[in-house]
């Protein structure tokens, strides 16, 4: 993981809170909220207030180190994110978050919008749920019972 060196790129001191954040995300498997991420700190004996916590994730977050994504349920949480074009697929049975490339993605349904509206398209935000191969497999092992 190279968010040190970005973050000292950019001018950003690796201080302690941002430190033990990227710990912890980079532990998560599954999307986690603040509140998530500062029990799990609070645990491990590091004592940092919430406010301190949603502070240093906007800006991990401005610095795309880390995105937002939503469960099943469209609550918002937090993963690490890798630099370039990707978004997420959330796993619908156990939340489980993977990147994947986001490389012409949809070039064709943009177009299609531009047409339809007479927008220009400038973004996008993109987020698809699945579920993931180790669900599919209980699913599968459960059907042969
Ligand atoms: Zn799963
Ligand atoms: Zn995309």
């Amino acid at each position: 993981m190279d968010w040190k060196n970005t973050m000292t790129r950019l001018g950003y001191r690796i201080s302690e809170p941002r430190k033990k954040i990227m710990e912890v995300l980079e532990g998560a498997e599954v999307a986690l909220s603040p509140q998530q991420i500062h029990q799990q700190l609070e645990h491990k004996g590091f004592d940092i207030g919430l406010v301190s916590v949603y502070r240093t994730l906007d800006l991990l977050t401005s610095l795309e180190l880390v995105t937002v994504v939503y469960d099943p349920e469209r609550n918002p949480g937090y993963v690490l994110s890798s630099t370039g074009h990707h978004h997420h697929i959330i796993c619908q049975k156990c939340h489980k978050a993977m990147e994947f490339s986001g490389t012409d993605d949809i070039e064709e349904l943009i177009h299609r919008v531009e047409a339809e509206t007479s927008f220009q398209v400038r973004d996008h935000l993109l987020q698809l749920f699945g579920i993931c191969p180790e669900c599919l497999n209980t699913l599968n092992d459960r059907g042969d019972k």
